[in-house]
């Protein structure tokens, strides 16, 4: 497979042993897709951390943030969102085992998966350092912002906005995988 500098996937391959983990290859950069807005995921990985993987569809990769705390649907919680490496967009339907040894080994799940719409030009947005949309999810809806910490290389903050979602009520959002049931566990 060709890699060339423009491969917004070539780090993402440069960090795995593709044939030691069931994470997909991804086709090569998926030239020709352009634009932004479409799937959007939350992976709930169990690696050395327990994280979330906040991913969202943008020219052709998965724009991919790790949130340590998950998403909150307080307005009052800024959630450190720490932007990673593109991810192909066929990892939106990934879930599974990602052995010992490789590079973020642990369980992987589907949390949430569904549409996001760009309220403000995303890719200028992304390249700005602010992201406005809309989730249109199982388990996450409503308006919410990605914001660059200013002077920091790749942290960025994950609010949500003020609308009929938000709620200063604990979190009983389930933990199950949408798509399996399954959870980390
Ligand atoms: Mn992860």
């Amino acid at each position: 497979m060709p890699r060339s500098k423009s491969d917004p996937l070539a780090p993402y391959r440069a960090k795995r042993s593709l044939e030691r983990t069931p994470e997909p290859a991804g086709s090569h950069a998926s030239s020709g897709i352009s634009g932004a807005g479409g799937l959007f995921v939350v992976h709930k990985h169990a690696a050395r951390r327990l994280h979330f993987d906040l991913r969202l569809e943008m020219d052709g990769v998965l724009r991919s943030w790790a949130v340590p705390k998950g998403p909150s649907y307080d307005t009052a919680d800024k959630r450190l969102a720490v932007h990673v490496e593109d991810h192909p967009l066929e990892y939106g339907d990934f879930e599974g085992l990602i052995p010992e040894g490789n590079y973020g080994a642990g369980a992987v799940i589907v949390w949430d998966r569904g549409e996001w719409i760009p309220i403000e030009d995303p890719i200028e947005g992304l390249r700005k350092g602010k992201l406005l949309f809309d989730l249109r999810g199982y388990k996450l809806h409503g308006r919410w912002t990605l914001v660059k910490i200013k002077k920091s290389e790749k942290d960025w903050l994950l609010i949500k906005e003020r609308d009929s979602w938000a709620t200063t009520e604990p979190e009983s959002i389930p933990e199950q995988s949408v798509l399996s049931g399954l959870t980390v566990e």
